[in-house]
């Protein structure tokens, strides 16, 4: 039997975030915390008795926000879907886990966004000491289409496009993250078939060239069957409430700190 997993939504909003800077709409100024979104990411806890393991796919700007409220107190592993500033541009924030031990983290991503990884934050790459000031301390690990083995558990690189631009899912056991996508493969389709819990991003309810739609992503669910989809990466025109009431069943819209269990 492999570790018990859980995933913690650790924010659920686009790339501007949920209350929007600037805005006065009902969703920005709503009452409902299920409102308020923060970057997209998701942390996936693996426990195997007492050993428990972080991992958390993409940095988001609210990164060391989400990690507060969290509560979680190590950092094990990063994978990245890809380079877009809202899903990266917290990695500075994660020097605190890098207190106390000395290893790297492993950071997991395609070379391409690897690539731009090392341009943004070259310090927490370097292989040379580092100065007084702290810096996360890196390892940079190319994603290809191999699973990733972290702590007992494949996790299976989807490669989906986001617009035109080639990104990463992660499928673990019964679980796949997905997020930004707009097309998908057959071969991508069949990857993320036979699972309990899928999560797919949706915008918002008119197109957009490099984002689902909500509807889009309905019909991929619909299209690929897991028993529980669960969307995310929402703009502020999509209310908590009024949006999941409209949803089929077996489907519903993800909001900051849900946590499920899955089976991997
Ligand atoms: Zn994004
Ligand atoms: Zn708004
Ligand atoms: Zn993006």
């Amino acid at each position: 039997m492999g570790p018990a997993c859980s995933i913690e939504v650790l924010g659920s909003g686009t790339s501007v975030g949920i209350p929007t800077i600037g805005c006065r709409c009902r969703v920005c100024g709503s009452d409902d915390p299920r409102d308020s979104r923060l970057r997209t990411s998701i942390l996936v806890q693996l426990s195997d008795g007492a050993d428990q393991r972080n991992i958390v796919i993409d940095t988001s700007p609210d990164f060391r926000q989400q990690a507060l409220r969290s509560g979680f107190r190590r950092l094990d592993a990063l994978l990245f879907t890809h380079d877009h500033a809202d899903h990266i541009m917290g990695l500075d924030d994660v020097r605190p886990f890098n207190y106390g031990r000395r290893d790297r983290i492993p950071a997991y991503a395609s070379p391409s966004t690897l690539k731009s990884l090392r341009r943004v934050f070259p310090y927490a790459f370097s292989g040379q000491a580092t100065h007084a000031g702290g810096v996360p301390r890196l390892e940079a690990i190319p994603v290809g289409h191999r699973p990733i083995r972290l702590f007992g558990v494949d996790f299976l690189p989807i490669h989906v496009l986001h617009g035109r631009k080639p990104i990463l899912g992660f499928r673990f056991g019964a679980a796949a993250y997905v997020t930004d996508q707009t097309v998908l493969s057959p071969e991508a389709k069949a990857q993320l078939s036979g699972l309990d819990v899928l999560f797919l991003g949706a915008l918002r309810h008119h197109p957009h060239p490099t984002h689902s739609t909500v509807g889009e992503a309905v019909a991929l669910a619909a299209e690929l069957r897991p028993r529980r989809a669960f969307f995310t990466h929402m703009c502020h025109e999509l209310p908590h409430a009024a949006t999941v009431r409209e949803l089929p069943s077996g489907m519903t819209l993800a909001y900051d700190g849900l946590r499920i269990t899955v089976g991997v």
